[in-house]
């Protein structure tokens, strides 16, 4: 394996927090080449300060700030091909495992999505592993070479430092027949109604509500943890179903699939669809009234009892221990 081209997916505040995670991946199967990160939309090579990659390649056009999933896999195969590398790292979003599939076709690659470990052998071969069936089991694939492509599952694998200075960079000379492939077409926008807190997908910590709340006005008491904590706001489908909260909150098979270092559980009882898009966070807590729910089966630590005491306690001591200073917001 030499080298790699990483795809630095954009956030409205600079480079994803996954797409960060998916360079340290790049230099761990590079086998000593370059690692180079292509940054696709407006604004030059300052969004992507710092980043610890060798080389940036630029595709710096407005009107590509939200490219296609046909126009990104034609600009990572340009990049590859610019630079040499046999192998692509892009993050484990939604975006980014939207543009593997095809990307693969492309490029004519092996790709493994939601990677958590991997192991690249002596002769070449890169093993890696990621769960099924909902978590409760893991395979581990040999990805036949020579050109490969990962999608790391979000909060898998550790970011690097920083770099000390900004890499070199330079605009890619965009492919043959670019200007024909699709964009997104998009005939309107809905910006996605989130919480104040991180996005659901980034966040290191995320807090999720329940039925068990028994009423919208009471969300706020998970809202409120979320705040002390500094974490994104989930929520079960029975919570987005009600109209509670919108359904970018909800967790689950038919949700978001999340990953944090810390998922919190409050009033959800732990149904399998909820489950599969929650259990592979590193560590789980559930508060939960009925000690048989089947939440705490997944659970790391559970509290069994009623929230309705415990989460403003919670959050009173988290804001206490954390320096947190004036009442909770109402
Ligand atoms: C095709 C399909 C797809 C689905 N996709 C999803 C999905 O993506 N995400 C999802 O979440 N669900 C999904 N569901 C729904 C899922 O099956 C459950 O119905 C749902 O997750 C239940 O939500 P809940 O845990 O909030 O509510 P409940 O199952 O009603 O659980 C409420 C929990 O709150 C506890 N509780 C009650 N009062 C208190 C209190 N005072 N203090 C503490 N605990 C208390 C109860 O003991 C109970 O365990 C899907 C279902 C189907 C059929």
């Amino acid at each position: 394996m030499t080298g790699a081209v990483v795809w630095l997916e954009r956030t409205s505040t600079g480079v994803a927090g996954a797409s960060r995670e998916a360079v340290g991946v790049a230099r761990s199967i590079a086998g000593g080449g370059p690692v180079v990160g292509l940054l696709v939309g407006a604004g030059g090579p300052s969004a992507a300060e710092r980043i610890p990659v060798d080389r940036l390649l630029l595709v710096d056009a407005p009107g590509l700030a939200d490219a296609s999933s046909a126009q990104l896999a034609a600009l990572l195969a340009a990049a590859a091909a610019a630079s040499g590398a046999d192998s692509m790292v892009l993050a484990g979003t939604a975006r980014g495992r939207d543009v593997v599939g095809r990307l693969a076709v492309r490029w004519g690659a092996a790709a493994a999505t939601n990677v958590t470990d991997l192991v690249a052998g002596g002769s070449g071969e890169l093993h890696v592993t990621r769960p099924v069936f909902g978590g409760r089991a893991s395979e581990t694939l040999e990805l036949p070479g020579p050109r490969r492509i990962l999608a790391p599952r979000p909060h898998a694998f550790a970011e690097p430092p920083p770099a000390s200075a900004a890499p070199p960079s330079e605009a890619l000379v965009l492919p043959d027949g670019f200007s024909a492939l699709p964009g997104r077409g998009m005939e309107g926008f809905e910006p996605t109604v989130g919480s104040k807190g991180p996005e659901l997908g980034e966040a290191s910590i995320v807090v999720s509500g329940g039925r068990g709340l028994r009423t919208p006005e009471s969300f706020h008491l998970v809202e409120e943890l979320a705040e002390s904590l500094g974490a994104a706001v989930g929520a079960s489908r029975a919570v987005t179903d009600a109209g509670w909260r919108p359904s970018s909150y909800q967790v689950g098979q038919t949700g978001r699939a999340v990953s944090p270092q810390l998922y919190i559980a409050v009033g959800i009882s732990g149904a399998i669809q909820h489950i599969v898009g929650m259990v592979s966070s590193r560590v789980i807590v559930a508060i939960n009234s009925d000690a048989q729910a089947p939440i705490f089966k997944v659970a790391d630590y559970g509290i069994v009892g009623d929230l309705f005491p415990i989460l403003p306690a919670l959050t009173a001591e988290i804001r206490r221990q954390r320096g947190l200073t004036g009442s909770a917001p109402g």
